[in-house]
């Protein structure tokens, strides 16, 4: 039996470039997006069951996929899980739901919160995933539970705690937890304020972060004590480019696609940002943005 008798929506050799905000990456060897959980967790014992390895993805806005592909199979978790739904002075989302479209909703529902959340292109299990966050508020700061598989595929609700929530972190790498949705608390506020803040934060995202072009946001996590941007800008890295990968312009903690990068044009300039920065200042500069496929 094929997985596409099993699965319809299954696609063979899927380009990821098609799928990630940096517009690269080669194909997948096997692209799923379930219609629901039923659907997800029948499709994840099917490929445990014949040693099919598989990567979980949400709206690919912070990954890097290797010009080779992925061997094996992604599955993404998008448009078709993102029911968003209020009830009082809680916000409750499946793992496909966008950020800024759930911001939007609170806002609606004169819920305080997620204003931080509405630049942010990824989805609620990305964000879950990586703790996002910006102006000095995270995910943490608003999760209550969050509903995921656990690595035997047994449904489980944690508590925020349970997370594991760090800088640009969580419990869900750490254990391979598939995040399902998630519940989150926020708090009643008057609508025009919360559109007030919602409105400075995109203005302050579009004077500062060159939003125009593809690229998968901060690329560094921030070292202690400094800000990458400052230590790649005074590195005098400003503009420096491989191929079709540059370190903007606008905003020297991004790297660009001016066009047509490949993959290994992000991945060299990554390696070659983090070697200069080093000589440079001593500061090691760890990827935040995740690095996926082979690239050496
Ligand atoms: C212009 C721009 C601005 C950005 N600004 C910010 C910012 O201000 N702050 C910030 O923190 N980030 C920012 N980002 C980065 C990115 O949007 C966030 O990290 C976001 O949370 C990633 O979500 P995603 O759905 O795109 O995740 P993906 O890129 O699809 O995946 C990221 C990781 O999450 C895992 N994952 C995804 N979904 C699930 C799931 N359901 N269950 C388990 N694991 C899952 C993936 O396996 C992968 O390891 C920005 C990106 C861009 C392009």
């Amino acid at each position: 039996m094929q997985l596409n008798d099993l699965f319809s929506s299954v696609k063979y050799d899927e380009p990821m470039k098609n799928h990630t905000s940096f517009k690269v990456g080669g194909n997948a060897d096997i692209f799923f997006e379930p219609e629901n959980i039923r659907e997800l967790v029948e499709f994840i014992k099917y490929v445990k069951e014949n040693s099919i390895p598989y990567i979980l993805m949400g709206n690919g806005t912070n990954m890097v996929v290797s010009d080779e592909g992925i061997r094996g199979a992604v599955i993404k978790l998008g448009d078709k899980m993102s029911a968003v739904e209020i009830i009082e002075d809680r916000l409750i989302a499946q793992c496909g739901a966008k950020l800024p479209e759930a911001a939007k909703i609170a806002a609606c529902s004169s819920l305080s919160g997620m204003e931080f959340a509405s630049g942010i292109p990824g989805s609620i299990g990305g964000a879950l995933s990586m703790n996002a966050g910006a102006y000095g508020v995270e995910m943490k700061d608003i999760v209550e539970k969050v509903e995921v598989l656990d690595s035997n595929l047994e449904y489980r609700v944690l508590q925020n705690k349970e997370m594991e929530f760090g800088y640009r972190k969580s419990a869900v790498d750490k254990y391979g937890y598939t995040v399902l949705g998630c519940t989150l608390k926020l708090k009643r506020a008057n609508k025009a304020d919360i559109k007030m803040l919602m409105d400075e934060y995109s203005d302050r995202r579009q004077s500062k972060q060159p939003l125009n072009m593809p690229s998968a946001g901060s690329v560094f996590k921030r070292p202690e004590g400094y800000y990458a941007g400052k230590l790649i800008e005074d590195a005098g890295l400003r503009g420096y480019t491989i191929g079709g990968a540059q370190i903007s312009e606008k905003h020297c903690g991004f790297i660009v696609n001016t066009g047509d990068a490949a993959a290994k044009d992000i991945y060299n300039l990554i390696k070659h940002i983090q070697r200069t920065v080093y000589e440079r200042f001593g500061v090691k500069l760890e990827t935040e943005i995740r690095l996926i496929g082979r690239f050496e």
